[in-house]
């Protein structure tokens, strides 16, 4: 956290009554979402001189609740320097088990556990993200809970005293060549210069643009929950890729690991339908013994599969960052990463417009993040859908050609550096924020 005293959350519920009493607020950027990618906008924002207002429909009380989102978040090292640069880097470091080994296998069902293929891929976070400086070695990615990623977020807005509204509606926007009004559900309007849609994958801003969407069901769920176990993970993340789809074991502090277990749809209800102790005993046959007995400690949370992509991430006025332009496979944990890149591609554009004295929401403002973006965007969204159709499935030949591809990437360490380096969000037109 930064150098101001933190404040309760409770705080955030006054400004937001405080608010209530004003009909019409004033911003440069008006965020609808206060999420993870909006909330870190708005830091962003704020940090450039630039005065954001962020609504989000949901009470911030049910944001904040354990059982709101029980995932826990992959976050790329590059991610994780533009949250230190933002003053947040070190409350969430508190929660974040660095993630030092990356071991990827291929494996099959057995009526005993988890057959392991022949081949497999490692990454070490020493080989990788040595800068060859001296200086030290950043580890593969983050592990974070998203419940804590929003509680530190939320408690940032409050300290930097950035307008938040919340639960609040947005019901209509008004686009004019000037700028963006938004009409609440309680007759208050919000006006700014530009509009971000941070309102995730069923965005009521890229909706309100009338901005169309491409993608496709992945007819696959992935089943979340928290576990412990005996032995020490060691900062080891294991997916293992199998013909249902990929089951993750992702390190968390204390000892526990965060699990996406992802199925067929039918497959995953069945699972949910199951009484405890049939659900695990499946759940055991997948986890083995590696790590010894194995503990759940949350509930389980189910989370329907999709490619989605906004056919065009700005209109007059207006851009779009996180899930509203782009909802991907998880199977890399990139969707969030992808994410943040957008925010910080877009607070670096904004404060160069301003540096020079272009609208925040002039058009050639608004092109210059969606070309930085593009190429990254649609690169990782293909690339996620590749995998997953290269990996859930059982026919012998792509069997082996996925055994052999994941060996010659072992055998290689440039092309695991890279990759490595890809899922670290530090190839490419890397915005400014990310960089070391
Ligand atoms: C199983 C699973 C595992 C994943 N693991 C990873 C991982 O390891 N790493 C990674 O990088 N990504 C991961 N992802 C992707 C990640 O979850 C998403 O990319 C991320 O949550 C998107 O954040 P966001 O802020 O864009 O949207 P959201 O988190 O959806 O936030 C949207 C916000 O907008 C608000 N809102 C919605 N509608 C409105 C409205 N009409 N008006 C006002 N406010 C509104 C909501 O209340 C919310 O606060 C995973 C996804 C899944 C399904």
């Amino acid at each position: 956290m930064g150098a101001a005293t933190p404040r309760p959350i409770a705080f955030l519920m006054i400004c937001a009554q405080k608010e209530t009493m004003k009909t019409a607020l004033h911003a440069d950027v008006v965020i609808v979402g206060g999420g993870m990618a909006g909330a870190t906008l708005a830091l962003a924002l704020d940090q450039a001189g630039i005065t954001p207002v962020v609504i989000d429909s949901t009470p911030l009380d049910t944001r904040l609740a354990p059982e709101f989102d029980g995932r826990a978040f992959a976050i790329a090292y590059a991610c994780m320097r533009h949250w230190h640069k933002l003053g947040v880097g070190e409350a969430l470091a508190a929660h974040a088990q660095p993630i030092e080994d990356i071991l990827v296998t291929d494996g099959r069902m057995t009526a005993t556990g988890v057959k392991p293929g022949p081949w497999h891929l490692r990454f070490l976070a020493a080989e990788t993200t040595d800068h060859g400086d001296g200086t030290d070695t950043e580890a593969l990615g983050y592990m974070l809970e998203a419940r804590h990623i929003r509680a530190v977020l939320s408690q940032a807005l409050v300290d930097r005293g950035i307008e938040t509204l919340a639960p609040v509606h947005p019901a209509h926007l008004e686009t004019k060549p000037q700028g963006v009004t938004v009409t609440l559900d309680d007759g208050r309007t919000v006006s700014a210069q530009l509009i971000v849609g941070a309102d995730g994958a069923r965005s009521w801003v890229r909706q309100a643009a009338e901005i169309e969407t491409s993608g496709w069901d992945y007819h696959q769920d992935a089943l979340v929950l928290t576990v412990g176990f005996e032995r020490p993970h060691k900062g080891v993340a294991h997916e293992v890729f199998l013909p249902g789809g990929p089951f993750a074991i992702l390190p968390l502090t204390g000892g526990r690991a965060n699990i996406v277990w992802t199925e067929p749809r039918k497959t995953a209800a069945g699972l949910m339908a199951l009484p405890h102790e049939a659900f695990v005993a499946a759940f055991a046959r997948r986890f083995g013994d590696h790590l010894g007995k194995v503990e759940l400690l949350t509930p389980v949370w189910r989370y329907p599969l999709r490619l989605q992509r906004a056919l065009h991430t700005t209109a007059p006025r207006l851009a779009l960052v996180g899930d509203a332009a782009h909802v991907i496979h998880p199977l890399a944990g990139q969707g969030l990463n992808l994410g943040l890149k957008d925010v910080a591609a877009l607070a670096e554009t904004l404060a160069e417009a301003q540096h020079i004295g272009e609208g925040l929401g002039a058009e050639t403002t608004l092109a210059r993040y969606a070309r930085s973006r593009h190429f990254d965007e649609a690169a990782m969204a293909y690339g996620m859908d590749g995998f997953k159709h290269l990996f859930s499935n059982d026919i012998a030949p792509v069997r082996l050609a996925r055994g052999l591809g994941l060996a010659a990437v072992d055998a290689l360490p440039p092309l695991r550096t890279l990759f490595s380096r890809i899922a670290g969000a530090d190839v490419g037109d890397v915005p400014k924020g990310l960089k070391r």
